[in-house]
């Protein structure tokens, strides 16, 4: 018999802010619980499995698993995941044998909060500029900012030190708290154990934890907008890549009349977004790009790229109190020699146009600089030719 993943039961828990759901996982027992605070507790929604469907179905796809629920689906969602998303992730992965079983039924929510995500970085900085500014419809203005530990945390440092992980999602939350309190945004923050009970990588997966959890809350959220991290003209549809290749689908199959789910600026590169952010004083004192750490190291290649962008539109100064502007300026030689060696790098290639548009000239340095990096990379191929010319010889 195929594996299943079973919903059996929900139970929120009043007094700890949490909502539990009952699973059994080919035939083992686990808890998914999701914690909030006082004010959104009573915004659970324990009536429908469509969260949980769709955060787990990397997951049940992955380990060739059904899922099962004893707790009803929204209709149209039921309808949009196995008419069209489902069957479209069979186009790349035709062994992709996944049905869902559940009571589809429809159901009314009263909610009218527009939401997005925030992490202070540059993509969700750029959302919120554009889903708060004059030109914005009002009914896409954003009026509620969140914060899920759904697992972005435990690819930053170490994915598998749970400690740090926590550590980071907390550290990091104060950032955005003090923002949130500094523009009076209310902030709905959702701790769960998603990421633990799935052990899955996050790239993969981060659509549908993300939009999964923010489902769970259809009672409050009417619009959810996703930032987009890759750009549309990169689409393709693949359960085992990154799932920000295929927003564009699955974000409009994990809607349904009671929560639309949008992407937001799918169009836009990160120097577009990041040109943005320079262009919106809130994110001046608060921007975090970091990977290693809640406050900006200024090493790490999110760091330089998005230094060395915020250099190119001449806008370092505005994010004095986000990094260490001199630190960065006295190192210019070596990133600039990184930016020019990395040749085949995405974001280095936007800089280096960047830079050309805007007629900033590299140093002469950083070109000595590279020059290592290119005799280290002419090496390379040289020793991987002889290689396959003594492989042929065999
Ligand atoms: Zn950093």
């Amino acid at each position: 018999m195929k594996k299943r993943l079973r919903i059996l039961s929900a139970d929120v828990d009043a007094a700890e802010k949490k909502l539990c759901f009952n699973l059994e996982i080919d035939g083992r027992p686990e808890i998914l619980w999701y914690k909030t605070t006082d004010e959104y507790a009573e915004y659970f929604c324990s009536e429908l499995c469509d969260g949980v469907v769709i955060s787990f179905i990397p997951f049940a796809i992955r380990n060739k698993m059904d899922i099962e629920s004893d707790i009803p689906i929204t209709d149209q969602l039921y309808f949009k995941l196995t008419k069209n998303l489902i069957p479209a992730l069979k186009l790349r992965n035709p062994e992709i044998d996944l049905q869902i079983i559940a009571t589809p039924i429809c159901v009314k929510q009263n909610n009218n909060a527009v939401a997005t995500g925030m992490s202070c970085g540059i993509d969700s900085f750029a959302t919120l500029y554009e889903y708060s500014g004059e030109n914005c419809p009002n009914e896409y203005r954003i009026n509620l900012l969140t914060y899920f530990n759904v697992g972005a945390h435990h690819g930053q440092i170490d994915y598998d030190n749970g400690h740090v992980s926590h550590e980071l999602f907390l550290e990091e939350m104060e950032n955005t708290k003090r923002f949130c309190k500094e523009y009076n945004y209310p902030l709905l923050v959702v701790d769960t154990n998603v990421a633990a009970i799935q052990k899955m990588n996050f790239v993969p997966t981060h659509s549908y934890r993300n939009i999964g959890t923010a489902v769970i809350f259809q009672k409050l959220i009417k619009t959810y907008l996703y930032s987009s991290g890759i750009t549309v003209d990169y689409f393709k549809v693949d359960i085992n890549d990154a799932a920000g290749y295929y927003d564009i689908l699955s974000l409009e199959n994990f809607s349904s009349s009671n929560i639309r789910i949008m992407s937001s600026h799918p169009a836009s590169t990160r120097i577009e977004k990041t040109e943005s952010v320079a262009q919106f004083p809130p994110s001046y004192n608060s921007l975090s790009v970091c990977l290693n750490s809640s406050k900006n190291c200024g090493l790490c290649h999110k760091c330089e790229r998005t230094l060395a962008t915020l250099y190119a539109l001449g806008c370092l100064d505005k994010f004095k109190n986000s990094f260490d502007i001199d630190a960065f300026l006295k190192n210019k030689h070596k990133w600039q020699a990184e930016l020019l060696a990395k040749r085949n790098d995405k974001y280095c290639l936007e800089i280096r146009r960047l830079f050309k548009k805007n007629n900033i000239k590299f140093s002469v340095r950083a070109r000595i600089y590279v020059i290592p990096f290119f005799i280290s990379a002419l090496m390379e191929r040289a020793v991987k030719k002889i290689k396959w010319e003594l492989s042929k010889r065999r």
